[in-house]
């Protein structure tokens, strides 16, 4: 699987069972939806797959890294992120983690994801 922002070779990395795809060059990362699945997040509000799509003008539109479609923008919180249209997945860049992060972090049903993203990508609560 390639970085859809640079096209190169994404790296699992594997915590608790649940693997991301994570691009070494960019440090963005690709949360697979089952993947998604697994971290048990019920609250709708931090399921980034629960979002409805947004036009956001001059971003480029970049291509999900199974089915090749253009993926379309969603807002969570302050952050813009990509989704693919079918729903495989969904793109952070690097900087969009941390505000995730933020954004999630001041609800309880969220903690188990900070947490595992903490973890993983070392990210320090604000
Ligand atoms: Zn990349
Ligand atoms: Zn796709």
């Amino acid at each position: 699987m390639n970085c859809p922002v640079c096209e190169k070779s994404l790296i699992v990395v594997e915590r608790n069972k649940i693997e991301l795809d994570w691009c070494p060059t960019c440090r963005g990362f690709w949360f697979d939806a089952d993947e998604w699945r697994l971290l048990g997040v019920k609250d709708e509000k931090y399921n980034p797959f629960a979002y409805e799509a947004v036009r956001i003008k001059g971003e480029k539109g970049r291509k999900c890294p199974i089915c090749g479609k253009v993926m379309e923008k969603i807002k969570v919180g302050d952050t813009i992120l990509d989704r693919c249209p079918s729903l495989h997945g969904v793109w952070f860049d690097k900087g969009e983690l941390g505000s995730f992060v933020n954004f999630s972090n001041s609800k309880e049903t969220s903690t188990k994801t900070v947490k595992f993203l903490g973890e993983v990508f070392n990210i320090k609560k604000a």
